[in-house]
C-alpha cells in the first residue's frame, strides 16, 4: 500500500475537445510548482497521481493549493489490487488509528469489467468492516467517517478527506494577457482573477522617476511576485512614463490630465501586447470608483485601442475586492504608502465626462507617438520566478 496525492480536475473535465491540452498543461504547471520536491506524476483523463516523500506531503499540498485547474486534492492510498479480500484487509489496517462510530463507503469503479456494481462493492466491504471492527455502524446520511474507494484498471484507491483546490483552468491554456499592474489594491486582484481563467499574464508597470520612488517600484515587484505563485513566473515590463507625463502636464489643460495619461497607457499596453503575442489587456478598473472609471471616461480611454480590455473587477464593490486581496496575501503590500504615477499628477477637478473629440485636439499638442516609441524602446524587463531556489540545480 502506497500513500500518495490524488488530484481531481473538476471543471476541466467539461472541456472535451481540449482535455489533453488542459491536462498536459496542468501537469507541466504542477511540475514547475513542485520543482524542489522529488516527485513522480502520472495521470489519466480523470485523475492525476503524485508520488513522493511522505514527509513533504504537507508542504506539497500547500503549493498545490496555489495551482489553478485543481478541483480537489486528496491524500490517499494506492493498492496494487482489485481483489475485494485484499482491499478489505488493508482498509481495516488503515482504520486502526481512526476514531469513529458511524461510516459510509462510497465506491467508484472506472473499470466496468468488475463483476459487482459500485453499490454492491460498498455493501460487501461495509459488511466486512462491521464484522471486523467493533462498535461501528453504517449511517448513509450523516456518517462520521466517509470512506472513498475507487477501483481503476489494476489498482484501487482508498481515501478519507478531500481538500478544496482553487478551481479555474490551468494557467496558459487560454493564451496570454498584459496586466496593467499598479501598486494599488485592485490590479493584483484583477490579475489573480484572470490567471484563474487560464490566461497567463505578463505585467506592465508605469513608473515616473523621480516623481515616483524605488520603493514604489519595489512594491509592484512584490505584488508581481505574489501573482507569480499562480502564474508560474511573471515577466514584468517597466515603462519609464516620466517624459510622457511631464509633457502632458505642461501642455494639456489639467482637467484632462488623467484621461490623456490613461489613453497613453492603453496605447503602450496594446503595443507591448502585440510584441508579446498577448490577446488582451487586463486592468483593475471598476465602474464608478474614480473619475477615470465613469462609463464616459472608459469610452474615451478605451477608444484608442482595438485589443479587448478585460476588467475583471468592473462590477465589484471595493470591499469585495479587498476581501480577495487579503485572501491572496496582497493586501498588506498594496496598502504600503508609496506614491503612484497617477496620484502625483492628479488634478483638483478631473473631468468626469471627457469628450473624445477634445482628447484628440489636446493630444495634437504633444508629440505623443515619438514619446511612446521611445519609452517602449528603452523599457526594462524584470523576470520574476516564483521558485527562489531549485535544490536540484546544484546536482545537475
Ligand atoms: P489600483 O488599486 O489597481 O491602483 P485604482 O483604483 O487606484 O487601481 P486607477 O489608478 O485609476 O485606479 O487605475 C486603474 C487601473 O489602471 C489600475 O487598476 C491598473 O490596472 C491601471 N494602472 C493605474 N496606474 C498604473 C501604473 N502606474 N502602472 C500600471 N498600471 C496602472
Ligand atoms: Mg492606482
Amino acid at each position: 500500500m502506497k500513500k500518495l496525492i490524488i488530484i481531481k480536475y473538476g471543471e476541466l473535465t467539461t472541456k472535451k475537445e481540449n482535455i489533453n491540452l488542459f491536462i498536459n498543461t496542468l501537469k507541466q504547471n504542477i511540475s514547475k510548482k513542485l520543482i524542489n520536491y522529488k516527485i513522480f506524476i502520472n495521470y489519466d483523463k480523470g485523475r492525476m497521481f503524485i508520488k513522493g516523500e511522505e514527509e513533504d506531503f504537507k508542504t506539497i499540498i500547500k503549493e498545490l493549493q496555489e495551482v489553478f485547474g485543481i478541483h480537489e486534492i486528496i491524500i490517499g492510498y494506492e493498492l496494487d489490487t482489485l481483489e475485494y479480500e485484499k482491499i478489505e484487509k488493508q482498509l481495516v489496517d488503515l482504520l486502526k488509528d481512526k476514531v469513529f462510530k458511524t461510516f459510509k463507503i462510497e465506491t467508484k469503479r472506472s473499470n466496468k469489467k468488475i463483476n459487482l456494481t459500485s453499490v454492491e462493492i460498498s455493501s460487501k466491504i461495509g459488511s466486512y468492516l462491521l464484522k471486523n471492527i467493533s462498535n461501528i455502524k453504517v449511517d448513509v446520511h450523516n456518517p462520521e467517517l466517509l470512506i472513498n474507494l475507487e477501483l481503476r484498471n489494476k489498482e484501487s484507491y482508498i481515501y478519507f478527506e478531500k481538500i478544496k483546490g482553487l478551481g479555474g483552468y490551468p494557467v496558459g491554456t487560454l493564451g496570454k494577457g498584459i496586466l496593467m499592474l499598479s501598486g494599488g489594491i485592485d490590479s493584483p486582484v484583477a490579475g489573480y482573477m484572470t490567471i484563474k481563467r487560464g490566461v497567463k499574464i505578463e505585467a506592465l508597470y508605469f513608473e515616473s522617476p523621480p516623481h515616483t520612488s524605488q520603493e514604489a517600484k519595489n512594491k509592484v515587484i512584490s505584488l508581481a511576485k505574489i501573482l507569480s505563485k499562480y502564474n508560474n513566473e511573471i515577466k514584468l515590463h517597466v515603462i519609464n512614463f516620466t517624459e510622457i507625463q511631464e509633457s502632458i502636464y505642461k501642455n494639456i489643460p489639467h482637467e484632462y490630465l488623467i484621461t490623456i495619461m490613461r489613453r497613453m497607457m492603453y496605447r503602450i499596453a496594446e503595443i507591448i501586447a502585440g510584441h508579446e503575442n498577448a490577446k488582451i489587456i487586463i486592468n483593475g478598473e471598476s465602474i464608478g470608483q474614480v473619475a477615470s472609471q465613469t462609463l464616459t471616461s472608459m469610452v474615451a480611454i478605451n477608444e484608442v485601442v482595438k485589443i479587448p480590455v478585460i476588467r475583471p473587477l468592473a462590477c465589484f464593490d471595493k470591499l469585495e475586492i479587498i476581501n480577495i486581496s487579503k485572501r491572496i496575501n496582497a493586501y498588506e503590500t498594496s496598502i504600503l504608502p508609496y506614491e503612484d504615477c497617477c496620484t502625483i499628477f492628479v488634478p483638483d477637478h478631473p473631468v468626469i465626462n471627457p469628450n473624445t473629440k477634445t482628447c484628440h485636439e489636446y493630444e495634437e499638442l504633444i508629440l505623443f507617438k515619438d514619446l511612446i516609441y521611445k519609452a517602449i524602446k528603452n523599457h526594462e524587463i524584470i523576470k520574476i520566478n516564483n521558485q527562489e531556489k531549485n535544490k536540484y540545480k546544484d546536482i545537475l
